[in-house]
């Protein structure tokens, strides 16, 4: 059965049930139709989310079709509720580029799934389209002040690094000239459109505690100069009253149900590569408030998606989280010793061996940060007996707890050994997180101790254009900002070409970008794709639907 044949066999909870259970009155929700519904920010109390438990669930360096990281958090969601402990599953809302394009939508898969799938994959409550949006008018009023004569800032149109946005993969709108058609019809320079996930508004969404807070951090976009060489920022446009306005409803939290009918939340979905990839602090703060456990992803592997999360996410809203669940596949392992992508699902010790070393490596990186981990080998059918008993064997050596997870095959039941992992580290109380650099050291320091200690890189170069973006990072004041490093998921280092856990390698960053509103700087060291394309034949055409409304054909 495909995963949306799986989802159309449950008969889903109202979700005023699914809030009482969360502990809100189903009066406090804002209901869209039966199954969705927006949470009230007043329902957050901070204090007491700080003495719930937070679970985070990453990965290994992961194959392109990804290693399994929200079915997982479902699925120990279950299992940690059907052990009694009263857990939330807090994860990112999906961008309609994959859900057209190659990689398929973000509600887990099988029978570790978040319902409604369709609705959720599909717009769910316009949190996408008001980032748009307010993203999008920030834009015009750009090009306004640009064109107007009685209210100009005289902004140097070369400068604008801000674009525009919309969530397709549309490679044709990349690069592109606005303001065409004479004196009456703005003035003509180069821009582009990037997809709505990599807009810095999605970021800001993502960090902001509160409206205000919000606000404050859309004023703070830097967007340029001005012939004059001074800086503009959002607010020298008086553009944040209105955009936060745009964004009122897009800052609550969405509760959903799981397959099992336990309360999930979703919020919020940065890009992974260019900026933190988790969802809302707002979200994460509502679960953590309800629920004795939180369970929340951050990926692609350990080393984008985790380390940005406790450096930037949980040093900016003070989580601590607790455990960490490595989601481990054979088949990522086979692939990192070597192993032709085609031939995954064929056994071979001696590749899965040879891969080990990847697993490793995010071990270490996660003791760097003061956190017990569990591995989860997630349990695909081409498995052999002798592959999962390889890793086991490699981390009951290393003293590390492992655990066979078939969520995907079995839901929450497939996750009990695990859930009982998680509640054993959580009890035994030896985690003391600690972020792995300090925000105030130099941007340099801090893109060093990430890359050395993290990815294992020899040292870090700079291309000339960075070494001025350090510079003009100095000058504007913003040198204490953490970094969110945009590098390939494929491998630990730079190079997605080098698999395993590579050594001897340098890190390059070629240029630094500015996001001074939602609050980091952006080294980027390869690549980064912000409008991906789409694939010769996309998922969108096997996406239907019929006379009374049934999709078909969405994974
Ligand atoms: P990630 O969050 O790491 O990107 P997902 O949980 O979204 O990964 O899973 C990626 C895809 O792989 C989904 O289509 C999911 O249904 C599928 N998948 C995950 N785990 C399994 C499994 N054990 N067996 C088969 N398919 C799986
Ligand atoms: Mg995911």
């Amino acid at each position: 059965m495909t995963d949306l044949e799986i989802a159309k066999t449950i008969t889903l909870k109202h979700i005023s049930e699914i809030s009482e259970k969360f502990g809100i009155p189903s009066d406090d929700i804002e209901m869209y139709g039966k199954h969705k519904a927006k949470l009230p920010l007043k329902a957050i109390d901070k204090q007491k989310a700080l003495e719930s438990n937070l679970i985070l669930v990453s990965a290994i360096s992961p194959t392109p079709a990804g290693e399994g990281k929200t079915t997982m958090s479902i699925g120990l969601s279950e299992g940690l509720n059907r052990l009694n402990k009263k857990t939330t599953v807090v994860l990112r809302e999906p961008s309609l580029g994959p859900v057209f394009g190659i990689k398929g939508g973000a509600t887990g898969g099988g029978n570790s799934q978040v319902l409604p799938m369709e609705d959720i994959n599909l717009h769910f409550t316009g949190d996408f389209s008001a980032i748009e949006k307010a993203h999008n008018l920030l834009s015009a009023i750009i090009d306004n002040n640009i064109q107007n004569k009685t209210n100009s800032l005289r902004i140097d149109p070369r400068t604008i690094g801000w674009k525009r946005v919309v969530d397709l993969n549309d490679r044709a709108l990349r690069r592109i000239i606005v303001g065409l058609g004479g004196t009456t019809s703005g003035v003509p320079r180069e821009t582009g459109f990037d997809i709505t996930a990599a807009s810095e508004i999605m970021a800001i969404l993502c960090l902001a505690e509160n409206l205000t807070d919000l606000k404050k951090r859309l004023g703070n976009i830097f967007i340029g100069y001005t012939f004059d060489k001074a800086p503009i920022y959002a607010k020298d446009l008086k553009a944040e009253g209105a955009m936060t306005a745009l964004l009122k409803d897009a800052i609550k939290p969405n509760l959903v149900q799981t397959i099992e009918g336990n309360p999930a939340i979703i919020h919020g979905g940065p890009f992974a590569n260019i900026a933190q990839g988790t969802n809302t602090v707002i979200a994460t703060l509502m679960g953590m408030t309800h629920s004795e456990y939180t369970v929340t992803e951050a990926g692609f592997g350990f080393d984008l998606g985790a380390e940005k999360f406790f450096d930037i996410k949980c040093q900016s809203a003070g989580l601590k989280p607790k455990a960490v669940v490595l989601t481990t596949t054979i088949r990522a392992l086979k692939y990192h010793g070597g192993a032709d992508l085609k031939s995954l699902t064929t056994p071979d010790l001696e590749a899965l061996e040879r891969g080990l070393p990847n697993l490793e490596k995010h071990l270490e990186n996660i003791f760097k940060f003061k956190v017990s981990p569990v591995i989860a080998i997630n349990k695909f059918i081409s498995d052999s007996d002798a592959e999962i008993n390889l890793i086991k064997a490699f981390a009951k050596e290393k003293g590390i707890r492992v655990a066979l997870a078939e969520v995907w095959a079995k839901g929450g039941e497939g996750a009990l050994e695990l859930a009982q992992h998680v509640v054993n580290i959580v009890e035994e109380n030896k985690s003391d997180f600690k972020p792995l650099y300090k925000w105030e050291s130099s941007v340099e320091d801090k893109i060093s101790t990430i890359a050395t200690e993290i990815y294992g890189a020899e040292y870090v170069d700079y291309t000339a254009k960075a070494k001025a973006h350090l510079r003009k990072i100095t000058n504007l004041g913003l040198d204490h900002l953490p970094v969110c490093i945009a590098k390939t998921q494929k491998s630990l280092s730079d190079n997605p070409k080098l698999l395993g856990r590579p050594k001897d390698f340098i890190i390059t960053v070629r240029e630094i970008e500015i996001a001074a509103g939602a609050g980091f700087l952006i080294p980027i060291t390869g690549d980064i794709m912000r409008m991906p394309g789409l694939p010769a034949h996309p998922a969108s055409e096997n996406i239907d639907i019929n006379d009374d409304g049934e999709i078909t054909g969405l994974f």
